[in-house]
């Protein structure tokens, strides 16, 4: 059976006036309907209803690692769907999928991380991960040991409590539990460390961390959370060392560290996950999705340590948290089959080079008028704009700069993410060459064709 499905713009625009989009501007929306709909997606690409195949360089939400349309994913979610459509993970229930894929991503996950739970997003990855270490205080007596850190410039979700996580500026008109969380410094040396050597400015960084715990006391801190390289807070590398030292002091005052590798893990940085092998940390608590399923599915997982685990399975109060679709049969399969092909095509190897070269090449449009600064690692990368590159002044923001050049990238066949000055890139894992330089190219000349006009 297929859907039956008006697919021509102007039906697919008529439908979608029921459709409130995520993180949209929805009085635009609703003045100016058009936008692009995507019908299709092939590999690297996406096809929109006007029948345009555009490079899909943002990986549909940093998400599609594989590519489009693998096979073997699709035949192993509806190989589960005939064998097993659904059951929960709730009470003693289990089934064969949730299982293998607890024991594999265990066997992926840097040492003591053994024990995973299963969620359906990153937001709900990240509560999941705050609510368990709550549990985990009380049972050890630590009734006030609740708040967590987290960053200027973070992203964890936008849920009630991730987005009381992530930075400020996500939820502007919006309430969120923010006496539970206090924001570090940002570590963005280019933007923030003014007048300071990067060790310094590193050093800085860990000394509000520490004075941060003295005010707060630790005894009221249960974790401190960050992503290795920041995502939707515009694509920030923290300095070398930042994340060992920052776990050093957590581990000395008895916070939890939880590294959200939402987007960083299954091979976007070249490796399973980033936080051991690229940043030397070995968190407690590593929470992802994304890549986990490369999208196939919606997915996350919460692993935690064994020692959290310990405690939390003592004798006393039962785990009283779950989703319905927690460890769905569908996606457990998808993400199965996920890992299979990222092991047998070895796709965070290939990165290890390839992304390299993704990089490089991105690298290379730093000399443009317009650029301020191309950072990033492997295929996690942004450029951000500036007016005057000398003094770094920022494009307003109703002159929406990186908006326009990201729609002067579609004109020329790529999709890119605009985030207000800034345009995101993080394509599928498996980009030949040619088009890593294909990409580079489109971005020049989009780039210098919306400086041109200003
Ligand atoms: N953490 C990070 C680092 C993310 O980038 C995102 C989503 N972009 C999330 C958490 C939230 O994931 P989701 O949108 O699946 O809830």
């Amino acid at each position: 059976m297929t859907l039956d499905l008006d697919t021509s713009t102007d039906g697919v625009l008529t439908a979608d006036t029921h459709l409130i989009q995520s993180f949209a501007d929805l009085h635009a929306l609703k003045q100016d309907g058009a936008r692009t709909v995507i019908v299709g997606a092939d590999g690297t690409m996406v096809r929109d209803s006007e029948g345009n195949d555009l490079i899909d360089g943002i990986g549909g939400l940093w998400c599609v690692n594989v590519g489009h349309r693998r096979k073997e994913i699709i035949d192993a979610i509806t190989d589960q769907l005939n064998q097993l459509d659904f059951y929960s993970t709730f009470y003693n229930f289990t089934h064969p999928t949730a299982a293998a894929l607890s024991e594999k991503i265990a066997s992926l996950a840097p040492g003591r991380l053994n024990k995973v739970h299963f969620g359906n997003s990153g937001s709900v990855a990240n509560d999941s991960a705050v609510r368990m270490l709550h549990h985990y205080n009380n049972r050890l007596g630590r009734p006030n040991k609740k708040k967590v850190l987290s960053r200027i410039g973070a992203y964890h979700g936008s849920t009630h409590l991730a987005i009381a996580m992530t930075t400020p500026a996500y939820s502007k008109g919006w309430d969120s539990a923010d006496d539970l969380v206090h924001h570090l410094r940002s570590p963005h040396y280019w933007r923030n460390g003014e007048g300071m050597s990067e060790e310094e400015f590193l050093d800085a960084l860990i000394e509000d961390l520490r004075s941060s715990i003295e005010t707060i006391g630790a005894e009221n801190i249960c974790a401190f959370i960050a992503e290795p390289i920041m995502g939707a807070g515009g694509i920030i590398v923290a300095p070398e060392g930042y994340h060992a030292r920052m776990a050093a002091v957590c581990a000395d005052n008895e916070i939890k560290y939880i590294s959200d590798e939402v987007v960083t893990a299954f091979g976007r940085l070249g490796h399973y996950f980033a936080s051991k092998d690229v940043f030397d940390v070995t968190p407690d608590i590593i929470t992802t999705a994304k890549g986990l399923t490369s999208g196939y599915q919606p997915m996350s997982a919460t692993i935690i340590s064994d020692e959290i685990h310990e405690v939390i399975s003592e004798p006393g109060e039962k785990f009283l948290h779950g989703m319905t679709y927690s460890g769905h049969p569908a996606a457990s399969a998808a993400a199965l089959a996920n890992i299979a092909l990222l092991e047998s095509e070895q796709i965070p190897e290939r990165v290890r080079t390839t992304g390299k070269i993704f990089e490089n090449a991105l690298r290379g449009l730093s000399d443009m008028e317009i650029v301020g600064e191309v950072r990033g690692s492997h295929f996690m990368m942004g450029i951000e704009f500036v007016k005057d590159k000398a003094t770094k002044k920022e494009f307003e923001e109703h002159e929406a700069i990186g908006l326009k050049v990201a729609q002067a990238c579609q004109a020329r066949g790529l999709i890119a993410r605009p985030l207000g000055n800034i345009l995101i890139l993080s394509p599928t894992l498996i980009l030949s060459e040619e088009q890593i330089h294909q990409i580079a190219e489109i971005l020049r000349e989009s780039i210098a064709d919306v400086a041109s006009k200003l």
